[in-house]
């Protein structure tokens, strides 16, 4: 992976939080380190006396964030928050907003407390593609550990206050010069230092070392044959707007990728291995629509029924989402996306773009493996999500 960062850009930066800006804009950049507003980044440091930390704030998108899209929260009350043994999401945006200096910001990240907690100044996350493909293989724990000895590695559990608290407790008697980052199983990297190019410079070496062990362990041949089919794409977007409930964009990607993908054998149960970072799952839903025969609206049908089990399986009082698919994928010929507006099928389209050849690669290291179904319900029906629908 190419490490982008340059002296002379750099330079033009006149203080910490601009130089926090230059390489957030660096990592977004990089399909392959985030999508789509993933990942978040900070950096502490003062205002008028009292210790801040400026971090991402929802809604931005590390590509394009600026100055105004970190939100300056004190430090110390971060610090407090995250000793507490649990708290609701909903609370916890509260007194991270009670905690801000600027009250026009954003709010700040779901991923706040962890920042706060790690002692050095700038702090780097991604969501990796080659990272998580190793994690997200049967054989994750131990490739991950002899990969990155110097990382602390973190089992899979739900982000937010949760995460931070556990590598709270971890972290206890832990010296943070000792370790070069943090490995989340499943979900993606932390990195930090002293100075925006050393956080930015680790993100780039350890995913790079993970991208040279896939290069030689999980190589991909793709091969396709075009099958021609008779996909009538006006009667797709007419049928999933009926069962949308409003009108329906898609995006086709009949990529060699993606003609291979879906050429696979066993395809429900080959594709329907869930998701490659548990926040993907607001965009594509855990599992495709797979159309193996031209029964569209029998396909539909069953997919919602199979929606409704898996929502009746860990739903206590959750308000449950449209149970209509959000991409499917055609028996060799195309994987199509669903959104609501064009922007929203591109985003769904990319997201599975990376899943395919992460899928693919990890199953070069004996097979992919994701979150369990009743983690994936928990991030998919996140309470802060939840909490729009409600009102
Ligand atoms: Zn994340």
């Amino acid at each position: 992976m190419d490490n982008l960062y340059t002296q002379e850009k750099a330079a033009q930066c006149k203080s910490n939080l601009d130089l926090r800006v230059y390489t957030s804009n660096l990592l977004g950049s990089n399909d392959e380190l985030v999508l789509h507003g993933g990942g978040n980044t900070s950096v502490k440091g003062q205002i008028d006396g009292e210790d801040v930390l400026y971090v991402k704030g929802s809604g931005w998108d590390l590509a394009d964030i600026k100055a105004e899209g970190f939100a300056p929260v004190k430090l110390n009350t971060l610090l407090e928050m995250v000793k507490e043994t649990s708290m609701s999401d909903e609370e916890m945006v509260a007194r991270q907003r009670e905690a801000m200096l600027t009250s026009s910001a954003p709010n700040p990240s779901v991923e706040a407390l962890l920042h706060a907690l790690i002692p050095h100044k700038f702090v780097d996350h991604t969501h990796a593609d080659a990272i998580v493909t190793i994690s997200n293989s049967v054989d994750g724990d131990e490739l991950i550990v002899k990969l990155f000895p110097n990382y602390l590695i973190v089992d899979y559990v739900m982000p937010g206050f949760e995460l931070a608290h556990k590598i709270y407790e971890m972290t206890k008697n832990l010296n943070w010069n000792d370790i070069d980052g943090i490995i989340l199983h499943n979900h993606g990297i932390f990195t930090f230092g002293e100075s925006a190019k050393e956080s930015y410079d680790k993100m780039i070496e350890s995913v790079t070392l993970a991208e040279k062990f896939l290069d030689e362990n999980a190589v991909v041949n793709i091969v396709h044959k075009y099958v021609h089919s008779d996909c009538d794409i006006t009667r797709v977007i007419k049928t999933m707007s009926e069962y949308k409930g409003h009108e329906v964009h898609i995006g086709i990607n009949q990529t060699p990728l993606a003609a291979f993908y879906a050429s696979q054998e066993n395809l429900r149960e080959f594709a329907s291995r869930g998701v490659l970072t548990p926040e993907h799952i607001i965009r594509t839903k855990r599992v495709p629509l797979i159309m193996e025969d031209t029964d569209l609206i029998g396909g539909i049908q069953g997919y919602i029924k199979e929606y409704e089990a898996y929502f009746k399986r860990y739903a206590k009082d959750e308000v449950m989402l449209n149970p209509a698919p959000n991409y499917m994928i055609i028996k060799n010929l195309a994987v199509v996306s669903f959104g609501r507006t064009k922007k929203e099928a591109k985003i769904i389209y990319d997201i599975v773009e990376h899943t395919m050849l992460a899928v693919l690669r990890a199953d070069k290291l004996g097979g992919y493996k994701s979150i369990s179904e009743k983690d994936s319900f928990a991030m998919e029906y996140w309470e802060l999500e939840q909490a729009k629908l409600k009102k």
